[in-house]
């Protein structure tokens, strides 16, 4: 049956994904964003459906909708993005999270919490299965994420136990795909656009660290089936791909697969950054049927096939553009 579903963050990387598919099977989609890493270019082709409808809006703010289903996503994802404006980071983190809670309240909407692999913080347990508290540091400069992450689950089981409140939490894992914004620093973005430019890829540290990358449309189908899983499984419940890669194998990889001239550099690795994640996705397999479908080499093919048009870098030509 059709639903009225309101995703924040829709203008952005996952949501607009999200908001593309859940039109295409007939739903009506109210898209929230106030375009802070979000782009109009991500939803521009959804935006003639007459079941679109945008929403340009804070959500640090109220919001009065009337609506079956929420997914906040919003909030900056990326590191360089989040760590920007810290303290808008957890005001977004923990007043989005009440304003959604509050709308879910009042319509008895179910709402859908992307929070992150970021709380388990620099994790002793490897994988990291949903049981295990983390190890987050709460002073850091990656606190505004982290603990904001941590405070919104804290908010959507409370408002669930207080409330009455149908609440989910999802735990996404370093998440890449057509869309990431060009200037996000994220790693799987950068190392692309600086092999198709034909710059140096920055390693951050020796490059021994590691993440674990699941391609988007895996991701959002994790999100849809967690949201329409039955009511008593509510998570937290861990959407990665758990095929673990040191940070050096994607710089070499990428290299590879775009045919680049381009050489690695070591920098400096940022602070508090985790040396290693990797998801335990047992519960997902279990409750939700899920399993990613796509893997590391394919999906970063379909990426950089994005990167290229965006960038308008034609096929063999990445050395002339240095
Ligand atoms: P993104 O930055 O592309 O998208 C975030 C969207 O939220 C943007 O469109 C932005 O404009 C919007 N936004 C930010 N602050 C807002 C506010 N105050 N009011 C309204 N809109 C606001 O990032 P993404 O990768 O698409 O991430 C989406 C969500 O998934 C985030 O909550 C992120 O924490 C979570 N997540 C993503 C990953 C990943 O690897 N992509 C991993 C873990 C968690
Ligand atoms: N990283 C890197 N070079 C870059 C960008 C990131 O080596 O140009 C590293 C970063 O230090 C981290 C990993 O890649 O160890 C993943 O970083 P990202 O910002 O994508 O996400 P995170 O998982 O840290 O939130």
């Amino acid at each position: 049956m059709k639903k009225r579903i309101l995703i924040t963050g829709g203008a952005g990387f996952l949501g607009s994904h999200l908001c593309e598919r859940l039109l295409n099977e007939d739903n009506e989609i109210f898209c929230l964003d106030n375009f802070y890493t979000g782009s109009n270019d991500n939803i521009r082709h959804l935006s003639g459906n007459p079941r679109f409808v945008l929403i340009n809006h804070d959500i640090i703010n109220p919001i009065y909708l009337d609506v079956d289903q929420i997914y906040n996503l919003a909030c900056p994802a990326s590191p360089v993005h989040y760590q920007y404006n810290p303290i808008k980071t957890i005001k977004t983190n923990v007043m989005g999270a009440i304003n959604v809670l509050g709308i879910a309240k009042r319509t008895k909407a179910t709402v859908l919490q992307a929070s992150t692999s970021e709380v388990y913080g620099d994790p002793e347990v490897h994988p990291q299965s949903e049981s295990y508290w983390g190890r987050v540091n709460p002073i850091g400069i990656r606190s505004c994420y982290d603990e904001g992450k941590r405070a919104a689950e804290c908010l959507m089981m409370d408002y669930r136990r207080q409330n009455g409140v149908n609440s989910k939490i999802v735990r996404i894992f370093n998440t890449y795909g057509p869309r990431m914004a060009i200037n996000d620093g994220r790693v799987v973005s950068n190392f692309i656009i600086q092999a198709l430019r034909g710059s140096d890829i920055t390693v951050y540290g020796d490059g021994s660290h590691t993440r674990s990358f699941c391609y988007v449309d895996d991701l959002v189908d994790g999100l849809i089936r967690m949201m329409n899983a039955p009511d008593n499984f509510y998570g937290p419940v861990n959407i990665g791909n758990p095929g673990e890669f040191t940070i050096s194998e994607l710089a070499q990889l990428i290299i590879k697969l775009t045919n680049s001239s381009s050489k690695i550099i070591f920098q400096p690795l940022p602070a508090d950054d985790p040396a290693q994640r990797k998801p335990d996705i047992t519960l997902a397999g279990a409750q939700l049927n899920w399993i990613p479908q796509v893997g590391l080499e394919q999906g970063l093919t379909a990426t950089i096939q994005y990167f290229r048009h965006i960038l308008q870098i034609p096929q063999g030509e990445e050395h002339r553009i240095k």
